[in-house]
């Protein structure tokens, strides 16, 4: 249920590098251009950060694609019989520069966004749809990558090239490389339109989340909230020029401690209604019509591609492989789901009766109910937990985590430009050969013109086409800073999506392919979460808790009483966390499967609930007139199912080492990194996981993890 990873703009063509066929005029480009230059300096070259001025994006931009189009070309047009080496290895050697222009354009818009900024995305989204479709449209580059794919000479290959040559043909067929010319020219004109809607939607949510925001203006106002909340909202009011007042701002990180802390009901319920209704609210920013326009939009692409509707087309590749395979699962976790969620809201009505409060408990009220539920019957206290948790030695804990399952070494690093000065840089070697493995950039802080959420990008992939290219990874989230010199305090919850991201980054740093479009996390999407969420398992273990976990003021870990209660409480909760998702997911699946009727999405999204008996105490996690997961891309479309897909395998996977010596058995780590970590998409990921189990992952541990009973 984290965030999801951003890849880089360039989906299909995997680039490395080619600098001799630039023409001469790119050539001239690139010296004046920075954007366009090779990377320079220590660890094999590092994004140059530094140099990014908004105006070079799209000189850069174009420069690169029209070089990548000649390569491609160039590719297509060879006069030799196509192989293995002059099609397919040659493609993943193309677009070396388009990929170091989109990482630098792909962090100014996650993380850097300005107006400015912005127009380019308008102006360039939908012209780098048009170029990969120029790319996959391609007549005569699709014949060579068909010929390799079903040459008798295939079988000669290495399983890895042979995966590469499949990934390829499957990609190229499934960007429609088979159509009609005239259905090809359709297919471009609607990935164009959807690049479009795609930018606008998500910009409409940022304006959304930046505009909007809470003045609370006395101290009657903060009734109930913790000092690091107050705290929060003071930096927040500063950087809102809202001098003397405290702001909660309308996102994720600053609402849901709101709801759950603050007294004053009325209040909550403002939060509330602010934060579900991001892109919802009529006017310039809603965005109801966009989502009819993209869901026709992918109805019909999906039937151009010969599917019946988008989810069979995105699926077809994943590793539950149908939408039906995916409903079975999100079904049979949902009926008990909801069934606690029941059991939850008469624990939380129980217990507002018993204080007089004479309300009935509504969504704005579940998140602070539940903290009373919590203390009254685990006799646990978040606020208690919240000290021994410190932004920076949680780092620290998982740096010492990587160190025990990858032998990893984390070192500071101040040689290297960021992007921001909030940006940290670390070099990971092996803790025993001192060997180079990659560069680690932590972004923890919430800033203007930053998607909220946390997630994990990849700069450079680990590959060997071109000798030893080692990988450049980031952590990204949205931590409120606190005041200067004072340690950042997070929550439980928090602290696991700490550990989850960094489980995408050890993802990337443990690879060890050859290809790098079978690198690091190019996983099936619901693949992708399983290592993520496998790491979030070893935030409760006792090494990281004693080592740790320590009060921000004495320096003491984490008294072994609250670490019971952690534990005991370990599945409180897990319905409104499993309902507020698996919502989500069914909503996103159902839009997906419903064809080309045209849908209003208020209607559906309200129908549908009411179909599936939704608790009306919970809203979806994400609503869809601001469901970035499945609207500002194509990515997690049809797709928001796999963070349970995943965790099958993930609470399945943990099952190994609880049955081994314990989450630190070194040679069950091994068998994870042998199998799954270092592996990315150089074999069938169901194959992957049966190497590293030794049989099929089973559904029990799931239930079990979440405390919901199962037919045995
Ligand atoms: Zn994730």
């Amino acid at each position: 249920m984290r965030d999801l990873i951003l890849r880089s703009i360039v989906l299909l063509i995997a680039v490395t590098m080619l600098a001799n066929i630039t023409t001469n005029t790119s050539h001239a480009v690139t010296e004046d251009n920075p954007l366009l230059a090779k990377w320079e300096g220590p660890y094999g070259g590092i994004p140059p950060f530094d140099r990014v001025q908004i105006p070079l994006f799209k000189p850069a931009l174009e420069a690169a694609m029209a070089e990548q189009i000649a390569e491609t070309q160039r590719i297509a047009n060879d006069p030799a019989s196509p192989d293995f080496e002059n099609t397919i290895v040659a493609l993943e050697r193309s677009g070396q520069s388009l990929d170091r222009v989109g990482t630098l354009y792909g962090v100014w818009g996650a993380t850097m966004s300005t107006p400015d900024y912005q127009a380019v995305q308008r102006e360039m989204a939908p012209r780098l749809a048009a170029f990969n479709d120029q790319i996959t449209q391609n007549e005569a580059l699709f014949k060579r990558i068909e010929a390799v794919y079903n040459s008798p000479a295939k079988a000669k290959l290495t399983p890895e090239q042979q995966r590469l040559a499949w990934l390829y043909y499957t990609n190229f067929v499934r960007a429609g490389a088979r159509l009609s010319p005239e259905a090809k020219k359709r297919l471009s004109q609607i990935n164009q339109q959807l690049a479009g809607l795609y930018t606008k939607f998500s910009q409409n949510v940022l304006a959304e989340e930046t505009d909007q925001f809470i003045v609370l203006k006395s101290e009657d106002e903060l009734a109930g909230l913790p000092q690091s909340i107050r705290d929060a909202a003071a930096a927040a009011a500063e950087s809102k020029k809202q001098p003397g007042t405290w702001v909660i701002m309308n996102t994720r990180s600053s609402i849901d401690p709101f709801l759950t802390y603050s007294d004053r009901r009325e209040l909550r319920e403002k939060a509330w209604r602010m934060f579900v209704n991001r892109g919802d609210n009529g006017g310039e920013h809603d965005n109801n019509a966009i989502i009819t326009e993209i869901l026709q939009l992918r109805a019909e692409r999906a039937k151009l591609l010969g599917f019946p509707t988008h989810a069979h087309w995105r699926l077809e590749n994943s590793m539950a492989k149908t939408p039906e395979k995916a409903m079975e699962l999100m079904e049979a976790v949902w009926k008990p789901a909801v069934a606690r969620v029941h059991e939850e809201v008469a624990d939380m009505q129980a217990l507002a009766d018993k204080e007089g409060a004479k309300i009935k408990i509504e969504p704005w009220d579940y998140r602070y109910y539940m903290e009373k539920v919590r203390k009254a019957k685990y006799d646990l206290d978040q606020n208690e937990i919240k000290p021994y948790l410190q932004l920076e030695k949680l780092r620290e804990g998982i740096f010492w985590v990587a160190g025990e399952l990858f032998n990893f070494n984390f070192t500071p690093v101040t040689n290297v430009p960021v992007a921001h000065p909030d940006i940290r840089v670390w070099e990971v070697t092996d803790k025993t050969t001192k060997k180079h493995i990659g560069l680690w950039y932590f972004d923890p802080y919430a800033r203007a013109g930053k998607r909220s959420g946390a997630w994990m990008n990849a700069y450079r992939t680990q590959e060997r086409v071109n000798g030893e290219i080692t990988t450049i990874v980031s952590n990204n989230a949205n931590f409120v800073k606190g005041k200067p010199g004072e340690p950042v305090l997070i929550s439980w919850d928090d602290a696991t999506t700490m550990f989850h991201e960094f489980g995408h980054a050890l993802h990337g740093l443990n690879s060890n392919v050859t290809y790098p479009s079978l690198s690091g996390t190019a996983v099936a999407r619901d693949y992708v979460e399983f290592p993520s969420q496998l790491l979030e398992h070893w935030l409760s273990t006792p090494e990281v808790l004693q080592k740790f976990a320590l009060h921000y003021q004495t320096g003491k870990p984490i008294p072994q009483d609250l670490v019971d209660k952690i534990k005991r409480s370990a599945t409180f909760n897990q319905g409104f966390a499993t309902v507020e998702y698996l919502s989500a997911a069914l909503i996103d699946m159902k839009l997906h499967l419903a064809g080309d009727r045209k849908i209003d999405p208020d209607s559906f999204e309200r129908e549908t609930l009411a179909q599936l008996g939704m608790p009306k105490e919970i809203v979806m996690r994400h609503r869809t007139p601001h469901f970035l997961h499945i609207f500002s891309g194509d990515s997690y479309s049809a797709g928001y199912y796999s963070y349970l897909w995943s965790d099958v395998l993930t609470a399945d996977a943990f099952g190994a080492f609880v049955e081994g010596k314990g989450p630190y058995d070194r040679a069950v780590a091994e068998r994870l990194r042998k199998n799954v970590f270092s592996v990315g998409n150089t074999i069938d990921p169901a194959e992957a996981y049966r190497a590293f189990r030794g049989r099929d992952p089973k559904v029990d541990a799931l239930m079990k993890k979440r405390g919901f009973a199962t037919k045995s």
